[in-house]
């Protein structure tokens, strides 16, 4: 039985809501569905909590995340296990997506707190800017990725003196859930409430006066719902959302050097991740043997159920993102593609997509223009590279983007023109704790990770003392 936690307590819904294991597509669980009066309560004591945890200090909260911390080491296999029921991938990378949030959630723990900054201190002023915790965030998080991405919400919060509402996916609510009653050992009550419900509760929080911030991860379409709710209460928000990342190869790689990182670059987590590798453009003359290349890779991938630990890619998460990349590979077929899937057996259970390249496609098909988010590649020929960079360009998206070449110079010269938060050279996806992650156009606003990141959980705070009798005038006009 999966509980929410609210106010330190553990506690059911109103109701039951299924929870599908995407392997089997069984009802295998299910989670509380929260109601009205919950969600009051679970932002009512995140505000009574707040100031309470931001008087604590630094050191104590420090303290509290590593035995966070701590808890998720003891109890990585049950969280992976779990994960891998309700989303699907190999337990292999449940169990490193658990180890990589407790692996983060330390990074924010150890990270040095911005000091005040004193900006002028002379006969007439002294002026220092602080920053202080923002309130209480409502953190809403997707399917791919949901203790990794829980983390990267909770771990800045609360390190600056925030409180948390946390709401995962409805597809995977359960790892989450257990992460906060987990938590709840070591927080104090309030600090983080968890809770689940369907489709209409992430607007309820979004919507609601509370929060001070909402963070959030999913969808260009959905991002754009928060950001209009977040308007009513002028709610900052951190939006984290889509990408259609681009991979350029240059014609001096070796393409043996690069052809199985640059696969997991695309199919890591079955190619559900914000920023894989979505569009690859290889050079004309390259382009038969990259395809060479990557049907003898995915013909030699295990693809089943993630309890088996020789899998390395499991289903796809639910029914909905399976017809859609299902869609997009048929309409790119009509449209004069030709998709190959080198293992297409049929699974007799299971939104099981095997990985799938798809040739003789261009810009103006479906699965070149929008994020397929699933296990399907399309690999585009360019004559030369600036041809190349302007058709990465030519997108509203702009979280990350890749360039593969022996010469890691002209990599770099060509990656800064890349539109798009991250690029890599020779490397995808890499997002370290250290490191600003955020996108560009419509893949996002504002930055998480780094001490940016945390900057971004606090509020800034000037305290201007006037010195002398002869103040300079610098009111605002
Ligand atoms: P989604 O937008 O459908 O849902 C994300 C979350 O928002 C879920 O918890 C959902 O219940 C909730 N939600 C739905 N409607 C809402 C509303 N009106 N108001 C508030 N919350 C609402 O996204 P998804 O299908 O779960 O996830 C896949 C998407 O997430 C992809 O586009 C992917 O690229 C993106 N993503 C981005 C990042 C990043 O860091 N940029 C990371 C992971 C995933």
């Amino acid at each position: 039985m999966y509980t929410m936690s609210i106010a330190g307590e553990q506690v059911g819904g109103s109701d039951e809501v299924p929870v599908v294991n995407p392997a089997t597509q069984e009802q295998f669980a299910t989670m509380p569905d929260c109601s009205e009066l919950q969600l009051e309560q679970a932002m009512t004591s995140a505000r009574d909590a707040q100031t309470g945890w931001a008087a604590e200090g630094d050191d104590l909260r420090r303290e509290l995340m590593h035995k966070c911390a701590a808890t998720m080491d003891a109890n990585t296999e049950e969280l992976a296990r779990i994960l891998t029921s309700e989303q699907g991938k190999p337990m292999m990378e449940a169990r490193w997506e658990v180890e990589a949030a407790a692996f983060h959630l330390r990074y924010f723990a150890d990270l040095d707190f911005p000091k005040p900054e004193v900006i002028a201190d002379d006969e007439q002023a002294r002026v220092e800017v602080f920053h202080r915790p923002l309130g209480v965030v409502a953190a809403i998080t997707p399917w791919n990725f949901p203790i990794a991405l829980a983390i990267w919400k909770i771990a800045p919060s609360i390190r600056a003196g925030n409180t948390v509402v946390l709401k995962p996916s409805p597809f995977t609510p359960l790892a989450t859930l257990r992460l906060g009653e987990l938590f709840q050992e070591s927080l104090p009550p309030g600090v983080l409430n968890v809770i689940t419900g369907t489709e209409t509760l992430g607007a309820r929080m979004t919507s609601h006066a509370i929060p001070s911030k909402i963070s959030f991860t999913g969808s260009v379409a959905t991002g754009k719902k928060v950001a209009a709710s977040a308007a009513a209460n002028l709610t900052g928000a951190t939006l984290e959302l889509g990408g259609n990342d681009a991979a350029i190869v240059l014609d001096d790689i070796d393409l043996s050097a690069i052809a199985t990182d640059l696969f997991w670059a695309t199919f890591f987590n079955n190619g559900q991740a914000c920023s894989a590798v979505k569009r690859l453009f290889v050079p004309e003359k390259l382009h038969d043997d990259f395809v060479d290349a990557w049907v003898a890779i995915a013909a030699e991938t295990p693809v089943g159920e993630g309890t088996d630990e020789s899998v390395q890619l499991g289903p796809v998460n639910n029914a909905n993102q399976y017809d859609r990349v299902r869609k997009l590979i048929t309409d790119a077929v009509a449209h004069g593609g030709r998709a190959i899937a080198p293992q297409d057996q049929e699974h007799e259970v299971g939104y099981y997509i095997p990985p799938t390249i798809v040739t003789g496609v261009s810009e103006g098909v479906a699965l070149v223009d929008e994020e397929q988010f699933g296990p399907v590649l399309p690999i585009l020929p360019y004559s030369s590279v600036d041809e190349a960079l302007s058709r990465a360009n030519a997108t509203t998206y702009g979280l990350g983007g890749s360039v593969w070449t022996a010469d890691p110079e002209r990599g770099a010269a060509l990656a800064a023109r890349l539109e798009s938060g991250t690029s890599w050279v020779n490397t995808h996806s890499q997002a370290p704790p250290f490191q600003p992650f955020g996108g560009w156009k419509w893949s996002g606003l504002g930055i998480e990770n780094g001490h940016w990141g945390l900057g971004e959980m606090t509020a800034f705070k000037v305290i201007h003392t006037k010195k002398s009798s002869t103040d300079t005038e610098w009111r605002p006009a």
